[in-house]
């Protein structure tokens, strides 16, 4: 009779264990998964940039810093859009973009059968984004209206063959001769 009751008993007492330590397991997943979220949503790398008048502001949220790629573009093309010897841009997903202000937009077809979009201040001129009728889900800030362009350096240059004959090669970077990816 003692064994029969031991032997009941002890089952008893371990499903019950059993049942306490699943829920405790699923507690803590439960807890540990929403702390998870919240210590991740504060890692959550954040740029800022603006225009030179600061009559746009935007700001970039992105799931990681790996999801930023800045790029040099040595194409003629991006040479008149800036004024300057190159164009360089950071590729970031656009659900990462929250702009302040209305940007004047520019569309123009550069000679490939391809819409080109430039978005500016109206106020300064400064350029704010650029990106193709086939970027998809990514956009395109210019990186010199990133508050710490820094933070962002560049991974590539594309158009290489178009490059100013005084300008170096940048180190740690791949290099295009055109765009192909
Ligand atoms: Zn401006
Ligand atoms: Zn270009």
């Amino acid at each position: 009779m003692s064994n029969f009751f031991t032997l009941t008993k002890v089952p008893r007492t371990i499903t019950a264990s059993l049942h306490k330590l699943r829920y405790t397991r699923k507690y803590l997943k439960r807890t540990s998964t929403r702390a998870f979220t919240i210590i991740n949503t504060f890692n959550m790398p954040e740029y800022s940039g603006s225009c030179y008048c600061k009559g746009i502001k935007y700001t970039v949220t992105l799931d990681s810093k790996d999801q930023a790629r800045t790029s040099i573009c040595h194409c003629g093309n991006c040479r008149k859009w800036t004024g300057s010897a190159f164009g360089i841009t950071t590729k970031i997903p656009k659900s990462a973009l929250r702009v302040e202000g209305k940007t004047v937009e520019h569309v123009s077809d550069n000679g490939s059968g391809t819409k080109l979009y430039r978005e500016f201040c109206g106020t300064c001129g400064g350029g704010i984004l650029e990106y193709g009728a086939n970027a998809g889900e990514n956009t395109y800030i210019t990186y010199g209206s990133l508050d710490k362009p820094e933070e962002l350096p560049p991974k590539g240059e594309f158009f290489c063959k178009y490059r100013q004959n005084w300008m170096p090669q940048v180190p740690n970077t791949f290099q295009k001769r055109e765009i192909k990816e």
